[in-house]
């Protein structure tokens, strides 16, 4: 069936879209409509598109579901007008911050697109969206090449051994370069590119590319065209001697390269067609590519101008033929439970009228509406009421969805991103018990997300509106891990954590716009840590008679300076001395390293996490009735002790920034980095431009973006990224300290 007519049946099903697309009949054929929504498992394609910001993801979604006839009219971003990036805030950024899922069929093939986003502030959104794909496109810049974020993400990509293909978008720029780009590729992502496709023209002159495999060269109409018809044809020694060889060198060297990586092919090679590679079929030749591509052996490259409306479909191609199916992705435990539920909510949104959306991805089992589902995280039951599909700009109704792909639930209240969703607490058990493992451990690995860098109070502007504060602030959290809410203590403020300037702004907006509640911030400050100087011992006795039980517990630690910078937020390494009894420890390890651990979260100084450090617990009497509580307690107290007399160090974040600027402009940008701390490491050359990489503390990133605008007539962009904690200098560290005491 024409995939056209299979999208209008299952619009048609659901009253909402029959009402918006007014479509006249509801479907004879409802049946036919389990294919539609659960294809053939082996036809998914979970994948995610990857970039630096402004490579082109946006632009590139838009125009594959342009072509695959999902969207009537083309969207630009340019213009705020695109589907994907749907959040108000957003389309006046012109940024994608939310990842939006996205379902389209391409020819015989279901594609579910989640839209990670670029800025560099949102990193833990793009672990969380890479933890539910099983493939994804790097999107390049092809007159910048590799830039920094998409170094980042594609290690995030390595971590989670994802299979790729890389698009080398902005084929039509000024500057743009295969060669130049395809090399750095291999420099900085130290990886081995295949190249697919040769580009027809560079710059101004692309209009098209040749395909490598099948040596057919595809040409788009120049101009305002929309792009759906292209000419495709056998590229002839007639049509352009110089291309016609360059392809077959091309080919020639594809082959070679796959076959190195491949014993399979390398038999085939070797054997039938050792004589002339010309005879080798397309079809062997693009079966071994995805098998180096599952591999991860190596990365094939494709590229385009998205904005031009060339070489997307070739891509679309690419994503099917080359991208892994979920079934062929290395199984991870949720063999265990069988043909149960086990799926993984990645992502929630809240709706005024439905309330939370959470997007949810199956790994095994199907989902049904109108049924109890159990949530290992929150170890509660919860009903779902509605199953969707995230169809382009609508959401359509389902009865069912099965292991493989990724649906959006209404009605699931406690469900956050992250969250293990199973269909019962006898499965969860079932599974467990067959893993051999305890009740409740068998989660979908959750995200890691880094300790937050700035934070400040947040006001509503009455105390009426407190509880719809902190109603809205909830919300977020559910849809956000990396925002962290808490209550100062001392004043009983509320106070917002977040990951960047940018991260705090877009949650004051979001508060504002979506629950109408006018908030005031504080001043953004930054989350400094604290750790020693020097050793210190302390010991301490807690004895107390609760009822007829004598709690009696003694302990003895020294703490030292730990290695500062190993890693980013070290937690306290913990070390117990030879004496301190064996027996003793294994029942009550945890437990003391549970009181360590709690007097770390606030430092003697100014209350900041305490890090780097190293303690040895020398020795450790308990009276048998003592309760983990007052064991705990204790060991706590003692550490306070000791930490307060060492001396502290405060450290502040430190930051990789790297600035892509101008020529013209460098010095300026240079001489501002010289008074903010800053310290070049390396000034590299990219076309026309200068790459500056450099470490800036966070505290001299404030309001950066605004004046690194105006000292370059807007022509530089730039990454933040934490990279460690640095210790102050001891005037740094006074100041700091008079003005968090008020004193100036
Ligand atoms: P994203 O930040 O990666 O989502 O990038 P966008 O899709 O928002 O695009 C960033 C900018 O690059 C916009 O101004 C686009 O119009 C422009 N752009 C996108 N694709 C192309 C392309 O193929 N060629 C050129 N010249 N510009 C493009
Ligand atoms: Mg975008």
């Amino acid at each position: 069936m024409h995939f056209w007519k299979k999208r209008m049946k299952i619009l048609s099903l659901t009253e909402q879209s029959f009402r918006q697309r007014s479509y006249s009949t509801l479907p004879e054929d409802v049946k036919s409509l389990r294919s539609v929504v659960n294809p053939d498992i082996s036809r998914i394609r979970n994948i995610g598109i990857m970039a630096h910001i402004d490579a082109g993801k946006t632009t590139t979604t838009e125009r594959m579901l342009y072509y695959s006839g999902y969207i009537r009219t083309l969207g630009d971003v340019d213009d705020g007008d695109t589907v994907t990036d749907f959040m108000v805030q957003e389309r006046e950024r012109g940024i994608t911050i939310q990842s939006a899922a996205v379902t389209f069929d391409w020819k015989d093939y279901r594609i579910n697109l989640i839209d990670t986003p670029g800025h560099v502030d949102f990193t833990v959104e793009v672990e969380r969206c890479l933890r539910v794909l099983d493939g994804a496109v790097a999107v390049f810049d092809a007159s910048a090449g590799v830039e920094a974020q998409t170094l980042t993400v594609w290690r995030q990509a390595d971590k989670h051994r994802i299979p790729r293909i890389c698009f080398l978008n902005k084929m039509d720029k000024n500057g743009a370069s295969f060669t130049n780009a395809v090399e750095s590729i291999k420099q900085k992502l130290k990886t081995k590119p295949l190249l697919l496709q040769l580009p027809i023209g560079e710059a101004k002159t692309f209009r098209g590319l040749v395909d490598v495999l099948t040596k057919e060269r595809i040409i788009w109409k120049s101009g305002l065209d929309d792009g759906k018809n292209f000419e495709q044809k056998p590229l002839l020694e007639a049509d352009d001697p110089n291309l016609f060889h360059e392809v077959q060198d091309a080919r020639n060297a594809l082959i070679e390269q796959v076959a190195d990586l491949d014993d399979e092919f390398a038999e085939l090679v070797l054997g039938e067609y050792s004589e002339n590679f010309d005879l080798l079929p397309a079809d062997k030749l693009q079966a071994a590519v995805r098998r180096v591509t599952l591999a991860r052996a190596a990365v094939p490259v494709l590229c385009g101008s998205a904005l031009r409306n060339k070489g997307v479909q070739p891509l679309l191609d690419a994503v099917a033929a080359y991208l892994p199916a979920p079934s062929e992705r290395p199984d991870g435990f949720p063999k265990w439970y069988n043909d149960d539920l086990c799926a993984l909510a990645f992502k929630v949104l809240h709706d005024k009228r439905r309330g939370p959306l959470v997007f949810i991805r199956i790994y095994s089992g199907a989902m049904k509406p109108q049924s109890a589902v159990y949530n290992i995280n929150k170890s509660c039951t919860e009903r779902m009421s509605r199953l969707l599909l995230p169809f382009a700009d609508q959401q359509v109704e389902i009865p069912s969805l099965m292991a493989g792909n990724i649906a959006l639930t209404v009605g699931l209240k406690q469900s956050a991103t992250g969250d293990t969703i199973v269909s019962s607490k006898a499965s969860a058990e079932a599974a467990a018990r067959r893993a051999g493992r305890e009740a409740g451990s068998l989660l979908l690995a959750g995200v890691d997300v880094p300790e937050p860098v700035f934070f400040c109070t947040i006001e509503p502007p009455s105390a009426a509106k407190q509880q719809d504060l902190d109603n809205a602030l909830n919300c977020l959290q559910r849809e956000d891990p990396s925002l962290k809410v808490k209550l100062d203590p001392d004043t009983g403020q509320t106070v917002l954590c977040g990951m960047g300037e940018l991260h705090i702004e877009i949650i004051h907006d979001r508060i504002k716009r979506e629950y109408g509640i006018d908030t005031y911030l504080g001043p953004l400050q930054i989350a400094y840590r604290e750790t020693i100087l020097n050793a210190a011992q302390a010991a301490d006795t807690l004895d107390k008679t609760v009822g007829d039980k004598r709690h009696c517990v003694s302990v003895e630690l020294e703490q030292r300076p730990g290695r500062a910078g190993e890693q980013v937020a070290g937690a306290p390494v913990i070390k117990f001395a030879a004496d301190v009894a064996e027996l003793l420890l294994m029942a009550l390890q945890g437990t003391v390293e549970n009181g360590i651990a709690n007097s770390c979260i606030q430092g003697p100084l100014l209350g900041f996490p305490v890090q780097d450090i190293e303690v040895t617990v020398q020795s450790l009497t308990v009276h048998p009735d003592t309760s983990h509580t007052m064991i705990s307690a204790c060991v706590s107290r003692c550490m306070q002790k000791a930490l307060k007399k060492a001396s502290i160090q405060i450290l502040e974040p430190l930051m990789n920034l790297e600035i892509t600027v101008s020529e013209d402009h460098l010095s300026a940008a240079l001489a501002d980095l010289a008074q903010r701390r800053g310290s070049i490491q390396e000034i590299q050359s990219r076309q026309d431009n200068r790459v500056v990489v450099a470490a800036i503390p966070l505290a001299e990133t404030m309001g950066y973006s605004t004046v690194l605008r105006s000292l370059t007539s807007g022509s530089a962009t730039f990454t933040l990224e934490l990279a460690s904690y640095q210790a102050l200098n001891s005037h740094e560290q006074r100041v700091l300290l008079q003005r968090t005491r008020g004193l100036v």
